[in-house]
């Protein structure tokens, strides 16, 4: 993915920027004022990324223990709005995988033989972030879900109608057509299952939208095997309310950092 830079304004919001942007003049979507953007080098020295040296993945928890971009409170998809609400984002990770025994047919002493069945020991750990969204961007955000959702349906209702088609003519011919129109039958219906599974791994669908946040397809290339699932959506504004009616005397707590602290546990160990 590209890189990306940004402008601060004065009203202290942060603004996305193209690199073929700089010495130009840009609105702020927040105060409505003209920004100047700075030269190309400026822009990409300061493009925002304080820990080098950090692992993407890494990176992704500091920003998000420091409240820093990405995790500065701005929608992920169009960057230019506050965020409304937070799809909490699980990011399973595979450490280790060892086998405890290799499995296969073995000698008995007593000179007969077994079956052993192999058994793998994994440890996963388990990370989690948000996904920001402004209440525009969900919208879309539903509808591509939907989209996704609609097409699986329509994929399952014509598998059954060729199961239909199939049977009506295996009905008025022979008995070998009948047999080979269910073995391309099952052959189809497998590799369509086979398809679905690895989509519930990956969440296909949300992938582009979760790529939005800095540093996650990067952190995702240097995994070997994860999968990533996403929570329940929280409205920040509630959250705000929340934190607004507390007796809390930390009033600087931010939604963000809220949701992060009902994660506590685990949260900030580095994998
Ligand atoms: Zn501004
Ligand atoms: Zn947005």
């Amino acid at each position: 993915m590209a890189e990306k830079y940004y402008i601060e304004c004065d009203c202290g919001k942060r603004a996305r920027v193209e690199l073929h942007e700089a010495g130009m003049d840009k609105r702020c979507q927040a105060c409505q004022q003209m920004v100047r953007v700075p030269d190309t080098i400026t822009l990409q020295q300061s493009s925002g990324d304080n820990y080098p040296l950090l692992r993407p993945l890494e990176k992704i928890l500091a920003t998000l223990r420091e409240g820093e971009p990405p995790f500065d409170g701005l929608c992920h998809h169009c960057e230019c709005r506050d965020a409304d609400i937070l799809i909490p984002v699980k990011l399973r990770i595979l450490i280790e995988r060892y086998m405890k025994d290799d499995g296969g047919i073995r000698p008995t002493i007593t000179g007969g033989v077994k079956l052993v069945a192999s058994a793998a020991e994994e440890y996963w750990k388990e990370v989690w972030f948000p996904l920001l969204l402004c209440s525009e961007c969900q919208k879309e955000y539903i509808e591509d879900r939907e989209q996704r959702r609609r097409k699986r349906r329509w994929e399952l209702l014509g598998l059954f109608a060729l199961l239909g088609a199939f049977l009506v003519f295996a009905y008025f011919f022979t008995a070998i057509v009948a047999l080979c129109s269910l073995f391309f039958w099952l052959l189809l219906a497998f590799c369509w299952a086979s398809q679905f599974r690895n989509r519930i791994k990956l969440q296909a669908w949300q992938l582009p939208w979760l790529e939005e946040i800095r540093w996650v397809s990067e952190a995702l290339a240097m995994e070997d095997e994860y999968n990533l699932e996403t929570g329940k959506t929280l409205d920040l504004r509630k959250i705000r309310h929340i934190i607004e009616g507390s007796e809390n005397t930390d009033d600087n707590l931010s939604p963000i950092q809220w949701w992060m602290q009902q994660f506590k546990r685990s949260y900030f160990e580095i994998p």
